[in-house]
């Protein structure tokens, strides 16, 4: 647990405050201790043994503030006493709430069809700051008052510090296989466009976006001043009805999506299957698959439908082999998962530890914005959301991830609930000029 709590204080002012100032500051109930330190963060009842893990921990709304941010734990106030700045807010226990899921580990009995926590039901959505990456505000509230007692902390930088365009492999071609132009004979639909594309050239699959996606990414990387990826998630197994439909990666049209990929220094990951959502145990399996098709180490994962049900199948992830995952977004809301717009290890809930896995929070999934059964939002609406999401994600520093599948690239025209293409030309195109954030958003 100590080690726990090291790393929160450490991840909330930053790996690259040092060590003299990061030892000044102390995480402690007892006031007798106060003066030990130039910054106490007063740690509230939550971790205690009568508490943690019940129902009654959760926080009731509404949620008091402290300088316009949410305070789950604690009081809203600071005061300085002596030479010691106090910090009133348990900034410590609401971080670890946020990014451990812990809400998820107390209500397991809450899950949509799929088995996933909703996000409507979590607590950043329903206490309305799910657009806010609490933790890293949090964060800015700390090394605010180490500047306060003293300390010489130069204010965050406020750009992206990694970007990461990442695409899900669920269905890489239309009508490629024999088996998808009968499928168009018998519903009678697009038979003659199946025919053509089956006969004809691969680049002329409507779901064949691949081209498009790498270059978009080549000349975003050109242009941005920050590093960027393109990560390719793979499915390598699963037997339910949404692990359909089974690419093989022996045929030609895949092979040759794969040497594209090496030529466009694409990075690769397993896209662990429905059924392993269900079985986590599967995971290492389907990586030992894809490890060796790709005749690499594979060591990236996010799942299919997001479904990492419970907080502690991130168990299965570290046995199976994966270092990094990237499924920590909700499904049904876009907006920031795990309370922060940066890289984070997970720590299991259960046991309260740090473990080795890295999680990146995701961002913003295409179909999140504009499905009925999600966030059904009009063009306009979602542009204006996602634009605000990744200026609160500037302005902390953060390392946002999105998520768009080939197959949404399919149709590059606007309608209203029809423009999740449309919209990734546009998001690359603003996020190249990102100063223009500033004209949606009337800031300063
Ligand atoms: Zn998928």
């Amino acid at each position: 647990m100590e080690e726990t709590i090291r790393y929160l204080i450490r991840y909330l002012i930053r790996s690259e405050v040092p060590e003299e100032i990061y030892k000044s500051i102390g995480y402690t109930s007892e006031e007798e201790k106060f003066g030990l330190y130039k910054v106490v963060i007063v740690a509230s009842p939550f971790f205690s043994d009568g508490t943690y893990g019940k129902t009654s921990s959760l926080p009731t709304l509404p949620l008091p503030e402290l300088e316009g941010v949410p305070v789950l734990f604690g009081e809203p106030r600071i005061e300085q006493r002596g030479d010691t700045w106090i910090i009133y807010a348990d900034l410590v226990a609401g971080a670890y709430f946020l990014m451990t899921r812990y809400e998820e580990m107390v209500r397991p009995e809450v899950h949509d069809e799929h088995g996933r926590f909703p996000g409507k039901e979590s607590l950043p959505y329903r206490a309305g700051f799910i657009k806010r990456p609490l933790v890293d505000l949090y964060g800015l509230i700390l090394r605010k008052i180490l500047r306060k007692a003293g300390f010489p902390i130069e204010k965050v930088d406020q750009h992206f510090h990694n970007f990461y365009l990442t695409h899900d492999v669920d269905v890489p071609f239309k009508y490629r296989t024999w088996r998808s132009v009968l499928r168009a004979l018998i519903k009678n639909r697009n038979l003659k466009e199946a025919w053509d594309v089956k006969t004809g050239k691969l680049s002329w699959d409507p779901y064949y976006k691949f081209p498009e996606m790498f270059y978009k990414f080549e000349y975003f990387k050109a242009r941005v001043p920050f590093p960027c990826h393109c990560i390719m998630f793979f499915r390598s197994g699963g037997h339910t009805k949404h692990d359909r439909p089974h690419y093989s990666f022996k045929s030609k049209d895949m092979r040759t999506l794969l040497k594209f990929c090496e030529e466009m220094g694409v990075e690769m990951g397993l896209h662990a299957s429905y059924e392993a959502g269900g079985d986590p145990s599967l995971i290492a399996k389907e990586r030992e698959r894809l490890c060796d098709i790709l005749g690499k180490e594979i060591r990236w994962n996010r799942h299919h439908f997001l479904r990492s049900r419970r907080p502690e199948d991130m168990e299965a992830l570290i046995s199976a082999g994966i270092t990094e995952d990237f499924t920590m977004g909700y499904a049904d809301i876009a907006g920031f998962r795990l309370g922060t717009s940066r890289e984070v290890r997970w720590i299991n809930p259960h046991t309260r530890q740090l473990t080795p896995l890295v999680l990146h929070p995701l961002l913003i999934m295409d179909c999140t914005l504009s499905e009925r059964k999600y966030m059904h939002l009009k063009f306009s609406e979602a542009l204006l959301y996602s634009i605000e999401l990744l200026h609160e994600t500037i302005s902390v520093g953060g390392e946002p991830t999105l998520l768009w599948h080939n197959t949404s690239l399919e149709s590059d025209w606007c309608s209203d609930y029809n423009y999740i293409g449309w919209l990734y030309n546009v998001l690359v195109k603003e996020m190249v000029e990102f100063e223009a954030f500033d004209d949606y958003l009337n800031l300063e």
